[in-house]
């Protein structure tokens, strides 16, 4: 049912607006589903895999193709119908994907008896536990992420708060306008839903920059947020609208995945396609596909110009991997970024005035100019240097950390106070890192440490 709400305001203090060539447009264009599939476990370190399939095995939309060991009822299940062609594993021998090659005519399994739509109103009436089990049976489970380490939640655990930024602002991931254009109606079924899962304690935020959805969902909405990158990161929401401890374990979801969960309830199908951007500046013709979940790379980027030399990353540019063309999208990656790949030293870079240079400070002429979309590159400027104390990543840190603090004490193996110092309340946004001088990879530091602390098992 849908809720009533007084909207709040956030303004998140400090955020960054990344310029950056390449953004997509807000056409969509629909890409056919490619003869090969990928199926990739989900990218959170607690789920250890149970595989189900082998080699030369058929499989159905919706036939389970892993489990969690841990959480046995938690499934990810096939986006296609097709002979399993390939299993690859990556580092650790850890499965990297299960490669479907597609039937010309596909089938659907058929995973649960709710063959008719449940309106609103039926579903005020369906149980907590019900909601519960058709998740895990629909194989959407995965869906859900847990602070303050984004892993799968335990399906036995009530949540204190769930979280759902409709907004992205990291270049360049789906625009919440986009995804939301002609699913008003389904997005509020999946609200009722969470609603139901999260006993009421459910909060929605939608960027500021988007009025249309901020107006369509008014009733919906409890939060808007005023700030750029990553301002609408559910970490970063939750850390500006937290009242109690408890919410230290809160869950989030993607307003995609929020969708998804709508479409299951409604239909009783496993949903196989998702919405993703193709983009950044190595890209001739940035917009938003629909496409199948679990197409490669290469299939994605198939009908543009690359450029000659490009990265590839899967996900947003400050936040995705790095990736190749024979890679396969995750089902929770939503996006494609490629980058040119700079291997050449700038020549003497600090004369020159920077009139395309990206810069926090007014080191460079581009300071000065009204604001411009830069080619970013891969291009490091040189190779990193001690931390010179000069502070300029407190003033970027979406959740009032002290980046140069945190890694000082992690450097001198005091996690305990790196922890006092917030470690927990990175959302890893990599603002920090991005604007260091010294080029200190402080991101990637926490991000090892809050790992290794998850495994020792600290909680918030
Ligand atoms: S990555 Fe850096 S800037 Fe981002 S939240 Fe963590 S400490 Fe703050
Ligand atoms: S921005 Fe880099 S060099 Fe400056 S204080 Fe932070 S860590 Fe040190």
């Amino acid at each position: 049912m849908a809720q009533v709400s007084f909207m709040k305001t956030i303004t998140v203090p400090n955020t960054c607006e990344i310029n950056c060539l390449g953004k997509p447009s807000l056409e969509v264009k629909t890409l056919e589903a490619p003869e090969l599939i990928g199926v990739k476990p989900p990218s959170v370190s607690n789920f250890e895999l149970c595989l189900h399939v082998s080699i030369g095995d058929h499989v159905q939309i919706g036939t389970r193709l892993f489990s969690d060991k841990k959480y046995r009822e938690v499934h990810i299940l096939s986006p296609a119908s097709g002979q399993i062609s390939d299993i690859r594993y990556g580092p650790k021998n850890a499965l990297d994907v299960i490669v479907i090659k597609r039937d010309k005519e596909e089938s659907r399994l058929q995973i649960s008896d709710q063959k008719t739509s449940l309106s609103t109103y039926q579903l005020s009436q369906v149980t907590r536990d019900s909601l519960v089990t058709s998740l895990l049976d629909g194989g959407l489970w995965t869906s859900f992420r847990q602070f303050p380490f984004r892993n799968i939640p335990d399906p036995k655990q009530i949540p204190p708060a769930i979280y759902v930024s409709i907004d992205q602002d990291e270049p360049f991931l789906p625009n919440g306008t986009v995804l939301l254009k002609d699913h008003i109606e389904l997005f509020g079924i999946g609200v009722a839903v969470l609603n139901n899962i999260a006993n009421g304690n459910l909060y929605i935020g939608v960027s500021q920059k988007n009025p249309r959805i901020k107006s369509a969902l008014r009733e919906l909405i409890t939060h808007q947020i005023i700030g750029d990158y990553p301002a609408n990161d559910p970490g970063v929401f939750l850390y500006h609208t937290k009242t109690s401890s408890e919410l230290n374990n809160a869950w989030y979801i993607t307003a995609q995945d929020v969708l998804r969960i709508a479409e299951w309830i409604v239909t009783a199908h496993y949903p196989i396609d998702q919405l993703i951007t193709l983009g950044g500046p190595g890209v001739s013709k940035p917009m938003h596909y629909k496409t199948r979940i679990g197409m490669s790379i290469k299939d994605i980027v198939r009908e543009t110009t690359i450029t000659p030399n490009p990265r590839y990353i899967a996900g947003g540019i400050m936040t995705g991997r790095t990736t190749t063309q024979d890679d396969f999208l995750g089902a929770d990656e939503h996006g494609v970024n490629v980058l040119s790949e700079e291997t050449d030293q700038e020549w003497v870079p600090y004369i020159k005035p920077g009139l395309y240079r990206p810069t926090s400070t007014t080191a460079f002429l581009s300071a000065l100019l009204p604001i411009r979309r830069h080619p970013l590159t891969t291009a490091l400027q040189g190779s990193p240097r001690d931390c010179i104390s000069c502070g300029d990543c407190m003033p970027v840190c979406p959740v009032n950390l002290l980046p140069q603090f945190i890694h000082k004490h992690l450097e001198n193996n005091q996690e305990n106070l790196a922890i006092e110092h917030g470690l927990l309340d990175c959302v890893e946004c990599g603002l920090c890192s991005y604007i260091c001088p010294s080029k200190i990879e402080l991101t990637a530091t926490f991000k090892s440490a809050r790992s290794r602390l998850e495994k020792t098992g600290v909680s918030s």
